[in-house]
């Protein structure tokens, strides 16, 4: 979900997102040799040499460029500070500097290979391999957002995800919201990579505030890593953070895990299943998913290989939980085809604008072949969808026919039925392009009566609101709005969980991805699959689970919770900060100034009342006579009672005109006495 959008089109086509195409490493494993070789104990085994073919990591790099291009946007460019790594001794700065060393651009400090010390069995050989493996998530379990889960054996973590969530309506002014990733940098020697599943905000939003704390490599599929490097391009990230491209069916080493990324289908291409194994078993987490026979782009998902590492016996599944309380299955993107079709033909004399997610790439891809089918000519509208359909185009994600893409500048010579405007907003996010044309706002497109707009996504819960307004507006402009059967969701249904969980057989499920309610749904499918209650774990952020083959329960608690960014600021607006956001934006505030005679207290002068977002003073003489009044009183109260200190003056006055409001207005502005000495 990208929010922030910019109606100019024509800026946003010209500044094309120039993609590196990201180094595609040699995994570690192909698939036959590790099906052979490979056990449950990875770190075991001896690594494999690895080729080195990913050379140099030489990201082209212009992030000037690319900082001017988007200087539009809130950046939050602050500069690097070398926070103390805390807690750990000795080994820490050993590795920090290793850590340190591997955030300089061609660096090759940080190795995907299992460390030294694992291959040589003396160094090491002696001690007894834990059979305990942590799981330890730091977001993404109380509401649907931020996805961040550290998973550690002894001295390795590797980090799944790393997303944002979207401010809820309280928090004013709030961009985005981040994980409180302490826990992990008070472990920063530890920590090998990131790796990830796909390039859903929720899962990569929040690469670019963490790697500056814990600048480790980055290791997703193609377009994927396509989407991240938009990203660290526009935070100037790019040359200093090592990303590598993993293809389906590859592994990669990280310390004493193995991770080998599975197909899967989501809405968005590309996503993954993570198999991580480790000395103490198995874990599979399955990232967004949905079981598509029929996908429209690529291959459907790699059901098979979930049955093979079932039956090497998984310790733990952690699971998508977004639509586990929905029975049956969630029906093939491809279902979809048909719905259009149909729309496409009923509205064969009027322009169409379709609103969807910008990193729902497949129904895009929908749009456009229906487009293309019915001789319509496409207009991207919205910045993301513009910055994120460039991309998985480049990376050949998306298929545009020849001659089907048009700029808004094009759009006067065509008629309007052989138009389709496929654009951002179907949120009833404020800034989007719809929005602007639902208000009229925007630069280059008017609606007319008679344009179909239809709603290709539904509206996530909290939303309902913001949609509704978009809609009346377009309805008042004569615009006819289509909602029903023009989505699918790209989240497995409840039959499709029980499928994992058949083909997986895990000891241990964790449900992940959602609102309470919707994990516990998925423990309650587990639970009917046979797995116990007390195998069952419906975590909290930071929650340390710790899991062996015998068993598993929480054993700590971590620091965890949400960092507000607001602008360029990360993390400077807290609780407080919020609080009094939330009173001036609902009552409005008062500032009393008064000059003072030094020595006596008599006023000089004031008091002067000025106040903003409680009254509108020029009509409210009365009013504001009387709480002069009350100013005065105040003081001549502190005056017999020989008063004299300004803070207990402040207090006084402020109390008074406090009463005085609530009883006479039932209003409590913030009221912000102001002393001056003469
Ligand atoms: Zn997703
Ligand atoms: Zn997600």
């Amino acid at each position: 979900m990208n929010t922030n959008e910019d109606t100019n089109i024509e800026e946003s086509i010209n500044k094309e997102i120039q993609i590196e195409k990201p180094q595609v490493i040699e995994a570690s494993g192909d698939q036959t040799k590790s099906d052979k070789e490979e056990s449950d104990k990875p770190a075991a085994r001896k690594p494999r040499p690895r080729k080195p073919r990913n050379k140099s990591d030489k990201p082209v790099a212009d992030p000037a460029a690319a900082e001017k291009a988007n200087a539009e946007k809130p950046k939050a460019d602050k500069p690097k500070t070398d926070k103390p790594k805390a807690n750990k001794p000795a080994p820490q700065k050993a590795k920090t500097d290793a850590a340190k060393a591997a955030a300089l651009p061609g660096s090759e400090a940080v190795t995907e290979t299992a460390p030294k010390a694992q291959s040589k069995s003396g160094t090491k050989a002696a001690k007894v391999k834990s059979d305990k493996l942590r799981i330890i998530p730091l977001g993404g379990l109380d509401k649907i957002g931020m996805n961040i889960t550290a998973i550690e054996y002894e001295d390795s973590i590797i980090i799944v995800d790393c997303g944002i969530s979207f401010p809820d309506e309280d928090m004013l002014g709030i961009d985005l919201v981040i994980p409180d990733i302490s826990y992990l940098k008070n472990n920063l020697s530890k920590v090998k990579g990131f790796v990830i599943t796909h390039g859903h905000e929720d899962h990569i939003g929040a690469l670019p505030y963490v790697l500056r704390d814990i600048n480790v490599p980055i290791y997703a599929t193609g377009l994927t890593v396509g989407l991240i490097d938009h990203k660290l391009k526009e935070h100037g990230l790019l040359t200093k953070t090592k990303r590598k491209v993993v293809k389906h069916g590859q592994s990669i080493n990280l310390g004493a895990f193995r991770i080998e990324f599975i197909k899967t289908n989501h809405s968005i291409a590309d996503a993954s299943a993570l198999a991580i194994y480790s000395p103490a078993g198995i874990l599979v987490h399955t990232g967004d998913f949905k079981i598509d026979y029929t996908p429209l782009f690529g291959d459907s998902i790699d059901i098979q290989r979930f049955a093979e590492i079932g039956k090497k016996g998984v310790l733990a599944l952690m699971c998508d939980s977004t639509n586990a309380s929905r029975p049956g299955f969630t029906p093939s993107e491809i279902k979809l085809s048909k719905t259009f079709e149909n729309l496409f033909t009923e509205h064969n004399m009027q322009r169409m604008i379709v609103a969807t997610f910008a990193s729902n790439v497949d129904r895009v891809q929908l749009i456009i072949n229906t487009a293309h089918k019915f001789g319509r000519k496409v207009v991207l509208q919205g910045r993301s969808m513009v910055n994120v359909i460039a991309i998985a185009s480049e990376l050949g994600y998306i298929t545009i026919p020849d001659n089907t893409m048009i700029d808004i500048k094009q759009v006067k010579n065509y008629p309007d039925e052989k138009l389709v405007f496929i654009t951002t907003g179907s949120q009833g996010e404020s800034m989007a392009a719809l929005s602007r044309m639902a208000d009229g706002s925007h630069k280059d497109v008017r609606i007319k009566p008679g344009d179909a707009i239809i709603f290709s996504s539904t509206p996530i819960p909290g939303n309902e609101k913001a949609v509704s307004k978009v809609v009346n507006e377009l309805t008042m402009k004569g615009a006819k709005i289509i909602f029903q059967d023009t989505h699918v969701s790209g989240h497995a249904c409840a039959e499709e969980i029980k499928l994992i969980y058949s083909l997986l057989k895990p000891k241990y499920s964790i449900p992940v991805h959602g609102e309470y309610r919707h994990l516990a749904a998925q423990a309650a499918l587990a639970n009917e699959l046979g797995i116990s209650h007390e195998n069952t774990f419906l975590l909290k952020s930071g929650d340390v689970l710790e899991l062996s083959k015998e068993k598993g329960r929480v054993i700590d608690k971590v620091q965890s919770g949400e960092i507000y960014v607001d602008g360029l600021g990360v993390g400077d607006v807290g609780n407080i900060v919020l609080r009094d956001r939330q009173s001036l934006a609902e009552n409005g505030i008062i500032i009393v100034v008064l000059t003072l005679e030094k020595g006596t207290n008599h006023i000089l002068a004031g008091p002067d009342i000025v106040s903003r977002g409680f009254i509108y003073v020029r009509e409210s003489e009365v009013l504001m006579k009387e709480m002069r009044n009350v100013i005065n009183n105040a003081l001549d109260k502190c005056q017999t009672r020989n008063v004299t200190e300004w803070g207990k003056l402040k207090n006084e006055v402020r109390d008074d005109l406090n009463d005085f409001l609530w009883k006479k207005i039932r209003r409590s502005p913030v009221i912000l006495p102001i002393i001056m000495e003469s």
